[in-house]
C-alpha cells in the first residue's frame, strides 16, 4: 500500500492530536504509532463512562479500528536521538519525521482497551454502592464527575473540594459562577481553596481532613487533580532545552521544535498560549499533516501552514442535558450548551472523524 522508498514518520502519543496524524497519513508515509495503551480514548467521554459503563464501548477505540496500515508499538517512548525513538520496553524506532504528542501523562491506566472497560465497571460499582462520594479536584474532570453523579444518582451526597479560589479556572469567573450555582441546585456541596490530606483517612477511610479544618463523610473518593504533561520523558533528551519549566514543549509556528526541521509538537504538551482542549490539539495535527504531506512531496518550506492560538473557548457538561459554555461573544450555562455537548458528549461526531461508525 505504500511506496517502498516512503518516509518513515513516528508518531509519539495516541490520543486526540496524534491519531489524527496516524491516520491521515497512513497511506502517504511508513508510520509507526507509539502509546503505552493499545487504545484511543476520547477523553470528554470518560466521567460519562463511569456512571454508564457501556457508554466507553463507544469512546474506547482500539488504535488498530482507525490506523490500519502501520506499526504499533504498545509501549512508552522513554529516550531520543537525531533519528530514533527508543521506547519503555527497548525498541528503537528510526523516523526521518517524528510528531509528538504525549499529552497529559497517566500511569494508571490501563494498557490493554478490555481492562479499561472493567475499570468503568468497578468505577461504577463504586458509585453505586456509596451513600456519599468525595470529589477531589474542581478541573473539568471533577466538575463533569460531580455533574455525571448529581444527575444520574440524585440521592447520593456528593462533595466537590477544589483547593482553589473558584472552580475550573482554567476559563474565566463567569463560567465558574454559573457552574457553582448549578452545583448549588443539584444539593452538591463545593468547597473551595481548602485541600483534602489524603493520608488523613480515618474511620475505616470514610472520614476525610481538609486543610481548613474541616471533616468530610464519604463512602468513596475519587481524584481528579490536574495530571502533568507527558513530557517528562524528555528531560534527559536531545530535546531537554526545548521544555519549558512547566514542562510543556516550545514550537514555532509551524508547530515543529524549536530548532528542529523534522520534529514536530503538538496538542497540549505545545507551549502556544490557548486553553488546552481537543479541538485546538485536532487543529495543530490538521497543520502538521498538511506540513508533512508538503515535505515529504516537495520539501517546500516556505509553504508549509502555520497555527495561531485559538481563542478561549470551551464547553463544559453537566450531566446529561445542562452545560456550562464559555463561547467568543457570551458565557452560557444550561440547556442550549448541553444541547451542543452533553447528549452525546461528540462521540459520534468523533467517530466519524475516525472513519468509523458514529
Ligand atoms: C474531563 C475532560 C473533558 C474535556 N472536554 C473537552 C471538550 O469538550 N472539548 C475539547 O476540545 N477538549 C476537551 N478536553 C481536553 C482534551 O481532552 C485535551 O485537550 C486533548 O485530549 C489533548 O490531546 P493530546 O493529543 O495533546 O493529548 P491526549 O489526548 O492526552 O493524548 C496523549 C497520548 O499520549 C500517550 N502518551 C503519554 N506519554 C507517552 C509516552 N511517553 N510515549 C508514548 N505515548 C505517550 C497517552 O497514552 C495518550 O494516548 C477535555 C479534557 C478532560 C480531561
Amino acid at each position: 500500500m505504500e511506496h517502498k522508498d516512503a518516509q518513515r514518520v513516528v508518531v509519539v502519543g495516541g490520543g486526540v492530536a496524534g491519531s489524527v496524524v496516524a491516520k491521515s497519513l497512513q497511506f502517504l508515509a511508513h508510520v509507526t504509532l507509539v502509546d503505552p495503551k493499545e487504545y484511543f480514548e476520547i477523553p470528554w467521554a470518560c466521567l460519562r463512562s463511569m456512571v454508564e459503563p457501556s457508554f466507553a464501548e463507544r469512546s474506547v477505540i482500539k488504535h488498530r479500528e482507525y490506523f490500519t496500515n502501520g506499526d504499533i508499538v504498545i509501549s512508552a517512548a522513554a529516550d531520543l536521538t537525531e533519528s530514533e525513538v527508543i521506547t519503555a520496553d527497548g525498541r528503537r524506532i528510526p523516523y526521518d519525521y517524528l510528531v509528538i504528542a504525549t499529552g497529559h501523562a497517566d500511569p494508571t491506566l490501563p494498557t490493554t482497551l478490555p481492562d479499561r472497560l472493567n475499570q468503568y465497571v468497578s468505577d461504577c460499582e463504586k458509585i453505586k454502592a456509596a451513600n456519599s462520594v468525595l470529589i477531589v479536584g474542581g478541573g473539568p474532570t471533577g466538575v463533569e464527575l460531580a455533574g455525571e453523579i448529581a444527575v444520574d444518582f440524585p440521592e447520593k451526597k456528593v462533595t466537590l473540594v477544589h483547593n482553589g479560589p473558584r472552580l475550573m479556572e482554567f476559563v474565566g469567573p463567569k463560567a465558574s459562577d454559573k457552574t457553582l450555582k448549578w452545583f448549588e441546585s443539584k444539593k452538591v456541596d463545593v468547597k473551595l481553596e481548602q485541600r483534602v490530606d489524603l493520608n488523613s483517612i480515618s474511620d475505616g477511610g470514610k472520614t476525610f481532613q481538609t486543610s481548613v479544618g474541616d471533616s468530610i463523610e464519604a463512602d468513596c473518593h475519587f481524584l481528579c487533580t490536574a495530571k502533568p504533561l507527558g513530557t517528562a520523558w524528555l528531560k534527559d533528551t536531545m530535546l531537554k532545552d526545548q521544555v519549558d519549566g512547566r514542562g510543556a514543549i516550545k514550537v514555532d509556528d509551524k508547530l515543529r521544535v524549536m530548532g528542529h526541521n523534522n520534529i514536530f509538537a503538538i496538542g497540549d504538551i505545545t507551549d502556544i498560549p490557548e486553553i488546552k482542549q481537543g479541538f485546538f490539539a485536532h487543529s495543530h495535527a490538521d497543520v502538521v499533516v498538511n506540513n508533512l504531506k508538503l515535505l515529504m512531496k516537495e520539501g517546500k518550506e516556505n509553504k508549509m501552514k502555520t497555527y495561531k492560538a485559538g481563542s478561549a473557548v470551551a464547553i463544559v457538561s453537566l450531566g446529561r442535558k445542562d452545560a456550562v459554555a464559555q463561547l467568543p461573544f457570551a458565557t452560557v450555562s444550561g440547556r442550549f450548551p448541553g444541547l451542543i455537548k452533553s447528549g452525546d458528549l461528540f462521540v459520534g461526531k468523533t467517530r466519524k472523524q475516525m472513519g468509523l461508525h458514529p
